[in-house]
């Protein structure tokens, strides 16, 4: 089998050879590397898949809320482990969340915000 080189570090590894396309090393710095920019590429080809599409109706948004929901009442071990292991970002995201909340709801405050989406289920 022929060695091919990271197009993160530049470094040459073996390819698995299972995954014939691979073109990263198997270090976790160029792992996380690849997957964010896949999740940046899917992102771009899919736009608006996170975003509440109005056309899709108040039904559909109850759904989506009721299924995040129901997950995060089924998995909360996989939220406090998330949270833990995340703990800077969710900060960081709380803090933000909390300044936009701030801001759209400047004049009348008395609902407290509604938690942060549920971490994908393929933690
Ligand atoms: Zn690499």
């Amino acid at each position: 089998m022929e060695t091919r080189v990271c197009i993160y570090c530049s470094i040459s590894f073996l390819p698995n050879k299972y995954s014939t396309r691979q073109k990263v090393c198997s270090s976790p710095v160029c792992q996380k590397k690849r997957q964010q920019e896949s999740m940046r590429a899917w992102r771009q080809k899919n736009p608006n898949y996170f975003k509440y599409d109005e056309s899709k109706g108040p039904v559909w948004l109850e759904t989506q809320r009721k299924r995040s929901r129901v997950w995060r009442e089924k998995n909360p071990e996989k939220i406090k482990l998330y949270r833990h292991t995340h703990q800077a970002e969710y900060r960081r995201y709380m803090k933000e969340y909390m300044r936009r909340y701030r801001e759209t709801k400047k004049v009348s405050v008395k609902k407290p915000p509604s938690p942060p989406p549920a971490p994908p289920p393929q933690l």
